[in-house]
């Protein structure tokens, strides 16, 4: 068996050499079971997240930025803010997973973040979040967030003229009771002279 892998690990190279072309051969071939304490490329939760940049804010080597990303709650992340994170910085100590507020973000078992440019080991919300809601979910959501913003805006206009309105009566009033008091105060000075 070994004599056999050891043949293998000989003949390869000329092979792929023979074939001229670029290859990189996996190794080790199977991937190893991760201890449960791995750290590894972060997973997002987009359903949950309410883009406070707890995590951008708290992280050592700045290496969170926070980008749009469409696949999330806009009732509870309003400028659809969701944290990208650039693994050429990121050392793995989970401080940012420990600051999320809504525990959305998490240290997950992908190991595998090799790539051709710098850019590829940037990864955006789309690549990290393990859950989001599709188009059809965030569409219904949107037109929530819109009715509950109606709402509060006529809310709050009504509330506004009600102010206005009871502004209005309380000089008024107050006018009418000085003018009362005059009037009372009158032939009293009259009767005295
Ligand atoms: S694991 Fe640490 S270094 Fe990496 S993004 Fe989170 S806080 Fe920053
Ligand atoms: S992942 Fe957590 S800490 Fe970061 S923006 Fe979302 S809710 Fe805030």
């Amino acid at each position: 068996m070994l004599k056999r892998k050891m043949i293998k690990n000989f003949t390869w190279p000329l092979k792929i050499a023979s074939r001229e072309i670029e290859f990189t051969r996996l190794y080790p071939e199977f991937m190893m079971e991760l201890p449960d304490a791995e750290r590894g490329i972060h997973e997002l939760d987009a359903t949950t997240c309410i883009g406070c940049g707890s995590c951008a804010r708290v992280c050592p080597n700045n290496c969170i930025e926070m980008v749009h990303f469409k696949f999330g709650n806009p009732l509870k992340n309003k400028k659809m803010l969701f944290p990208q994170i650039d693994y050429g910085r990121c050392m793995f100590c989970g401080l940012c997973v420990d600051d999320c507020p809504v525990e959305c973000l998490k240290m997950g078992k992908n190991v595998i973040m090799a790539g051709w440019n710098r850019e590829d080991i940037v990864k955006g919300p789309d690549f990290l979040a393990t859950k989001r809601f599709s188009a059809k979910e965030v569409a219904d959501l949107e037109a929530e967030a819109k009715r509950i913003a109606a709402e509060k805006a006529a809310a709050k206009k009504a509330a506004a003229k009600e102010g206005a309105t009871a502004g209005e009566k309380k000089p008024a009033k107050e006018g009418n009771a000085a003018g009362k008091k005059k009037a009372e105060a009158k032939p009293e000075e009259g009767g005295a002279s």
